[in-house]
């Protein structure tokens, strides 16, 4: 029997590797929620609506019913990348830039409000895997299966350190530790949905647990 899988926990704790794995074993569908954050806040940038020294908040809302945002599945890739109104920036939405203020962006309600009924929808039917920091609270309050992912700040900015390393992308550690330190400061505070772990969660810190570890350990949860 199918079911739905919630996936929360703190920036770069490896919540969209072990939401993909487990997708592919099942068979199931994988969103990635921090992708549709990051789209809207691409668009809001384009639309100079943020930067780093501004934020007309006013203007994204007004502008909201202009974002369309989709997946599509990438064969050789093995997940479905993001679209921004018709335009893959699955890449685009991963660099620093937008890193730095998409938690910003995220703590608008209206923008929680718009993601989280589209984020409904996709999860109508279950067989679902879905990564973010309020699924297994808000989106999907009745999955069957929710885990809340941590591990200690520097083991996290360390893989994404890699991560982006191996893209090929300039970077600088402090700067990301710094940013993933920050975003976790402002997605635990914020008054719409803070970033809490649920109370029939499973807590996973794998600061020292390896992928195929963790990966078996949630396998046999799902099939109790
Ligand atoms: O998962 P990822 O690190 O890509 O998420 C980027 C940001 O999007 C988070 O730091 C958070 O501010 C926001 N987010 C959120 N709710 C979600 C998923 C992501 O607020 N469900």
């Amino acid at each position: 029997k199918k079911i739905t899988i919630a996936i929360d926990g703190f920036s770069s704790t490896g919540k969209s590797t072990i939401a993909k794995q487990l997708a592919k074993k099942l068979g199931y569908i994988y969103v990635d929620t921090g992708a549709m954050y990051r789209a809207v806040t691409l668009y809001a940038m384009q639309q100079n609506y943020i930067s780093d020294t501004h934020f007309n908040v006013d203007d994204l809302i007004t502008d909201l019913n202009n974002i369309s945002l989709s997946f599509s599945f990438n064969e050789s890739l093995g997940f479905a990348e993001m679209y921004l109104n018709n335009t893959n920036i699955e890449k685009t939405i991963r660099t620093i830039e937008v890193s730095r203020l998409v938690s910003k962006v995220a703590a608008i309600s209206e923008v929680r409000r718009k993601l989280v009924s589209e984020q409904q929808e996709m999860g109508k039917n279950k067989g679902i895997v879905m990564d973010g920091r309020d699924i297994g609270t808000v989106v999907f309050p009745d999955a069957e299966l929710k885990l809340f992912m941590t591990a200690s700040a520097d083991k996290r900015a360390t893989r994404r350190y890699k991560e982006l390393l191996d893209r090929g992308d300039k970077v600088n550690f402090e700067e990301i530790l710094h940013n993933v330190q920050e975003r976790d400061r402002i997605d635990s505070t914020r008054e719409d949905s803070p970033l809490l772990e649920a109370e029939d969660a499973i807590e996973f810190d794998n600061s020292d647990m390896g992928l195929k570890e963790q990966f078996d350990r949630i396998m046999s949860l799902v099939n109790t």
